[in-house]
């Protein structure tokens, strides 16, 4: 590690720890007002916060408890969008909703014929007057019922190269024509959709950006993630973490145990490298670089790893992990449920089991398809990385799923 974090007298920690001094429980919006939502957003919504600058924040927020509104999506995706895309009038009429929360956003992307090739998508959206016509449907639509808008892309050239005819719109949820059914996942929570649009009209200035520039704008995200401290959660940075299970084992588990110490030892050592790979990034970043590779091979990393967390857990309880809220038992922090909001359990059935280890497990087979999968992310590696050649087929124009219906050279 190259850079030393300032110290507890540090003028801008101060600031930021009087401000906490003030608002000692503050709401979505008063952290939204004061620019600690979104530190390195320009103004009025940020502070356009350096990256120790958001670090300091980070670590202020967590030592007093204090957790930023839950609006992944709406934060870390429709926002930037809108903020490099949206014109004035559509900055000032989500924005604010967005940073403090008030307005929940979900991500109307994939579809039932198009998930990893995300640009075969078929929803269309067509023009109408000043208005567009949206039918279709998407899938997978993570906390659609709990959200006010979706960022929707579709399809607005069906004669266009398919990556061109793709044009980016807000979707309000309550819109007449668009129906959601939900889905529930294997951990018996409701946390999917699938999202039906009939004759949906959306008016033109739904629209973000140029028509046909959808692709490019749903690929807006990754440069205005935060700085992320706290992402040694073991399920996309939330939840529980190696460390939280091998303390529990420590105070519970026989680990004289060859093979137990053996699984543990192995956790131990990819938390840990993780953990370096995340400074690495860190580091970069604050000397003004671009992280490179470090941070796709981390993707892929962290999500094996947050697998790997979960069998354990499950292992060392063994077939008893099988029902419903079997789990390690003892005390975990509340920084260990920081994110998991969806756990599903009867707590009049099962009074004592901490339930986050059981739908943990359940949920962390997800980790390796959401956000692009081990496949697909490998793909990247291979090609944007190390710089080696698409795939035959792939190259010569075919979709996946004819290469895998004609057999593929490369994998015979
Ligand atoms: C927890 C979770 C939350 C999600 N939330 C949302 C959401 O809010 N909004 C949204 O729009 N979507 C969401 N998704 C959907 C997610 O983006 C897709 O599931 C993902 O992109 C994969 O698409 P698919 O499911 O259609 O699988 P497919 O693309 O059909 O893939 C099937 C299999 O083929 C493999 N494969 C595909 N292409 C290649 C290739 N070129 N090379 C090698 N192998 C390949 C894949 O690795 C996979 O094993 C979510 C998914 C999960 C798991």
């Amino acid at each position: 590690m190259d850079f030393d974090l300032p110290a507890d007298d540090d003028p801008y920690r101060l600031t930021v720890r009087q401000w906490l001094s003030q608002h000692p429980a503050p709401s979505g919006r008063e952290l939204a007002e004061a620019g600690y939502v979104v530190p390195h957003w320009p103004e009025p919504y940020g502070l356009e916060a350096s990256p120790m600058h958001q670090l300091i924040i980070d670590e202020e927020l967590a030592r007093a408890g204090v957790t930023r509104p839950n609006n992944a999506i709406g934060i870390g995706w429709a926002g930037p969008t809108i903020l490099t895309a949206g014109s004035e009038d559509q900055k000032n009429r989500y924005l604010p909703g967005i940073v403090s929360g008030e307005e929940i956003w979900c991500q109307m992307f994939s579809e039932p014929e198009a998930g990893s090739d995300l640009a075969a998508l078929a929803t269309r959206a067509e023009r109408d007057g000043d208005e567009y016509v949206i039918n279709g449907s998407k899938v997978w639509t993570s906390g659609g019922h709990h959200s006010a808008f979706g960022i929707l892309i579709a399809r607005t050239d069906p004669d266009a190269p398919k990556h061109r005819g793709i044009s980016y719109f807000v979707c309000p949820t309550n819109v007449a024509g668009l129906t959601m059914q939900p889905i529930i996942d294997m951990t018996t929570a409701y946390s999917f959709n699938q999202v039906f649009f009939d004759n949906v009209r959306l008016p033109v200035e739904n629209r973000i950006g140029r028509e046909g520039d959808g692709w490019r704008l749903a690929k807006t995200t990754l440069s205005n993630e935060r700085v992320q401290l706290s992402s040694a959660g073991s399920l996309w940075g939330s939840g529980p973490s190696a460390e939280h299970l091998l303390d529990l084992v420590r105070q519970s588990v026989d680990t004289s145990d060859p093979l137990v110490r053996q699984q543990l030892a192995r956790l131990y050592c990819e938390a840990e490298v993780l953990r370096l790979g995340r400074l690495r990034v860190l580091s970069a970043t604050l000397a003004g670089k671009t992280p490179g590779a470090e941070s796709s091979v981390q993707k892929i990393m962290a999500d094996e790893h947050g697998q790997h967390v979960m069998e354990t857990a499950a292992s060392i309880v063994g077939a008893q992990a099988m029902l419903t809220g079997a789990g390690p038992t003892g005390e975990l922090p509340a920084e260990a449920r920081t994110g998991v909001t969806e756990v599903n359990i009867d707590r009049r059935l099962f009074p004592d089991v901490d339930p986050i280890w059981h739908y943990g497990f359940l949920f962390s087979p997800a980790l390796s398809i959401g956000g692009g999968t081990f496949a697909v992310q490998r793909n990247i590696i291979a090609e944007q990385v190390l710089g080696l050649p698409r795939e035959p087929n792939l190259q010569k124009g075919m979709t996946w799923s004819e290469t895998t219906r004609v057999g593929n050279p490369s994998r015979s």
